[in-house]
Parts: structure tokens; C-alpha cells; sequence
């Protein structure tokens, strides 16, 4: 397992020399959200959340983990070996819950690459990261008994202590160039959002302008997406906030590797 029962890192096997990241995936595709989306990019993919949100489009890192022990020299190989890319995203199930992560980072930033973390923004970690895409979960992402996917809501209550660190989100927000991506099922999650934001800008000695909060539609498909879009925009020009697609949906439905 990459993390415990609690969604605690653990060490990797004894048998791998030096720094080493469970991966569920490598591969090449366009970024699909956020403002870096379209920009070719090579994805790593660690497995292990310390969340469980119900609607994790990334399920074999987070409910039923699945993986292979890399040390960080062989993941940058295989980063290298995608000769087009300058753009690596480092994304998960939660990187930064491991402690390699950071040793990563900092031999992709050796090499030249522009790095983007993606994360659920309750756990900072102090690496050379150029963006960094912090999904906050609300409310909505709570698996409750009704919405759990697995089992009958044995997660919700630790998932819902957890999901949100205002230090932690304040640490990223002045530490580095951030984006605040929501992801949105309903008008119903705005007023949560809005209240989010004004518990970070209070902590956070860096700006958080409205522009660097993207509002994302819920939907793991096509079919799901065409009823959570049109809603999610409207919201998104409503109040000032952008608004990101989720493009890799658009392009190859729940296609994985994309
Ligand atoms: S934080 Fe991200 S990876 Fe973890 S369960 Fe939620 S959606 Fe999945």
C-alpha cells in the first residue's frame, strides 16, 4: 500500500536504493484543466489520498490504490524519454503526502521542466514547484453512506476533519504561482467556496485574486459533464471567478492515461 489505513505515506521497500514514489502511471497527454489546459505535458501519477472524495475521477489512487515502486532516478527517466515535453504534472490520488515528491521536483527542476502540482491543498511541502493547482474539497465531496463507493461511509468523518487545511492552503498560496480549482456540483457549493476564500486571503499574506479561482463542473464523463457545464460557467461569470474545463473529458471521455 503507498499509505496506511489513516492515508499516511509509508516507507517504500527495503529493496529500492534511495528516494521512491508509489506510481500508478506515467504518461504523455495534453493538460486538461486549469490555465495550463492544452499544454503538452508529461504526467506522473502517485498513488495514495488522505482523502476519499466520492467522485474521485483518479479511484485506483485513492479508494482501491494500485501501484509500483519507482525510485525518483527511473521516474525522471521516464519523464526524459518524452523528448517534446517541458511541461511535467506531478498529480495524484495526493503527491505531497509523500516525501519523495519533493525530491522529484527537485531533479525535474534540474532538468529545465515547468512543473505543475496538483493537490487537495492539506499538506504543504517546500519544493520548486512553478504552479500549483490547489483543488480545496467541499462539502459536496463528502463520501456520505448514500454517495460512498465502496462501503457505507466509513471514510466521511475523517474525510471531512480533513479536507480542509486553511494553514496549509495559506502556506501554498504564498509560497507559490497557484491556481484555486473548485470542483463544482451545484450552485449550492458557491456560498462554501466564498466563505473558503475569505478564511485564506485572511491567513495568506499573498493576494488571491478572484481570476485565480476556477470553477470546474463535476463529471467524470461526457454525459456526465453536459449537465454540470453550462450551470458551472454561469456561476463562474456570475461572480468574477474563471472558469476551467476538464478537456481531457471532452476529448476522450473516462478514457485512463489521458
Ligand atoms: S483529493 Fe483528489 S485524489 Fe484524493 S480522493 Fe479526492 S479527488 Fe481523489
Amino acid at each position: 500500500m503507498p499509505v496506511n489505513a489513516d492515508g499516511d505515506a509509508v516507507d517504500a521497500p527495503e529493496e529500492i536504493d534511495g528516494p521512491a514514489l508509489p506510481v500508478n502511471e506515467t504518461f504523455y497527454s495534453l493538460q486538461g484543466e486549469g490555465r495550463l489546459a492544452g499544454t503538452p505535458s508529461v504526467f506522473v501519477r502517485t498513488s495514495g489520498c488522505n482523502l476519499r472524495c466520492w467522485f474521485c475521477d483518479s479511484y485506483h489512487t485513492s479508494w482501491e490504490p494500485t501501484h509500483a515502486w519507482m525510485g525518483v532516478d527511473r521516474i525522471v527517466e521516464e519523464v526524459l524519454a518524452h523528448e517534446r515535453a517541458d511541461h511535467v504534472v506531478l498529480t495524484g490520488g495526493e503527491p505531497l503526502v509523500h516525501e519523495a515528491s519533493v525530491t522529484l521536483l527537485e531533479s525535474l527542476a534540474d532538468h529545465g521542466y515547468h512543473t505543475t502540482v496538483e493537490t487537495n491543498g492539506t499538506i504543504y511541502r517546500d519544493a520548486p514547484v512553478d504552479l500549483a493547482s490547489v483543488s480545496p474539497k467541499l462539502a459536496s465531496s463528502t463520501p456520505t453512506p448514500e454517495r460512498d463507493p465502496t462501503g457505507d461511509g466509513e471514510w466521511a468523518d475523517r474525510h471531512e476533519r480533513r479536507r480542509i487545511d486553511v494553514d496549509a492552503l495559506a502556506s501554498l498560496v504564498d509560497q507559490y504561482d497557484h491556481q484555486l480549482k473548485f470542483v463544482v456540483t451545484g450552485p449550492e457549493d458557491v456560498a462554501e467556496i466564498e466563505e473558503l476564500l475569505a478564511r485564506v486571503r485572511a491567513a495568506a499574506t499573498a493576494p488571491v485574486p478572484d481570476e485565480t479561482v476556477l470553477l470546474m463542473p463535476e463529471g467524470q464523463t461526457r454525459d456526465a459533464l453536459d449537465e454540470t457545464r453550462e450551470v458551472v460557467a454561469e456561476l463562474a461569470l456570475e461572480r468574477g471567478y474563471g472558469y476551467t474545463p476538464r478537456l481531457h473529458v471532452d476529448l476522450w471521455n473516462d478514457a485512463p492515461g489521458t
